[in-house]
């Protein structure tokens, strides 16, 4: 069976009494030349395990079954799993693990099935919940790539540079874990329904060590956060109030004066290697 084949995938959900949950963010790709891409550029190939979110009916499953040596996709929906028992027949490397991927033990989960295969992501993602979901694969430390579709608006703020209007909190928290890229867009007539969104890929390759030395992981996280939780205030405030009972406004100002900071700067102007600067300043004045 052709799984974008939309008369086909029609047959197949309406035989089976499926209907479309918009809470668990279901849009089928409808569009075979996007899970071919998405599959491609992913890395997948011998040797490989792909862990894949949110399989649907299977068209991305189908072709990273091709590539590599397991595919292990978990899907939320139990009424999806009928569907793909029939439409996954054909690929004995394909399994399938019921469940929120919000839940699951993801060590475990490689161990099991993955078996000295180099471990990867490649979904297309329930988009209401992307950002928990890069937060526990990054946080895992166990996928050597991430290659996934999300909404393009997040898909820019993640790879975003700083001084950009897309930089943030969430940019630097995935380019501190992962060298981050935006491979490409897709519109909104290749899913069924059509989202209001145009999406976009990113491939999210984590690396061991940030990009730049910090001294303290939390810190930093805790200086990126109070910067940007009040963007239209200048930097100082925002470490103020961020640090309020440990750091003094004065102190604050004198500490991004002494990493060569103007007074006024504000948070989207600093590179994560200015954060990494900070942070030292910050964990010297505070121990
Ligand atoms: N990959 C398919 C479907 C994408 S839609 C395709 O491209 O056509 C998103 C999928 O994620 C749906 O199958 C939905 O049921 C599933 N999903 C939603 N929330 C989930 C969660 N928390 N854990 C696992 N799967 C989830």
């Amino acid at each position: 069976m052709d799984l974008c084949n939309i008369n086909q995938i029609k047959g197949l959900l309406s035989r089976h009494g499926f209907r479309f949950s918009k809470s668990m963010g279901q849009n089928f790709l409808i569009d075979p030349t996007v899970p071919r891409h998405i599959a491609a550029v992913s890395g997948a190939g011998p040797g490989y395990g792909v862990l894949e979110i949110g399989p649907g009916i299977g068209p991305l499953t189908e072709q990273l079954a091709q590539l590599a040596d397991q595919v292990t996709a978990v899907e939320l929906d139990q009424n999806l799993l009928p569907i793909l028992q029939e439409t996954m027949a054909d690929y004995p490397n394909v399994s399938i693990v019921p469940g929120d991927i919000l839940k699951l033990n993801l060590p475990q989960l490689v161990t099991d099935t993955f078996h000295g295969l180099t471990p990867i992501v490649c979904a297309n993602l329930p988009y209401n919940i992307t950002t928990p979901v890069l937060t526990v694969l990054l946080e895992s430390g166990q996928f050597a790539s991430i290659t996934v579709m999300i909404q393009r608006e997040v898909a820019k703020r993640i790879c975003a540079n700083p001084r950009t209007p897309d930089y943030g909190a969430f940019s630097l928290y995935c380019q501190y874990h992962a060298a981050c890229e935006l491979l490409f867009e897709v519109p909104p007539q290749a899913f069924l329904p059509a989202p209001k969104v145009t999406s976009a890929v990113i491939r999210l390759t984590p690396t061991t060590e940030p990009p730049v030395p910090v001294v303290d992981k939390q810190l930093f996280f805790r200086i990126v956060k109070a910067s940007f939780a009040m963007r239209r205030k200048t930097l100082a405030n925002g470490l103020a109030s961020g640090f309020n009972g440990q750091l003094t406004k004065a102190e604050v100002t004198s500490l991004l004066q002494s990493c060569g900071f103007p007074p006024n700067i504000r948070g989207e102007q600093l590179s994560l290697s200015d954060f990494a600067q900070l942070t030292q300043a910050f964990n010297s004045a505070l121990s």
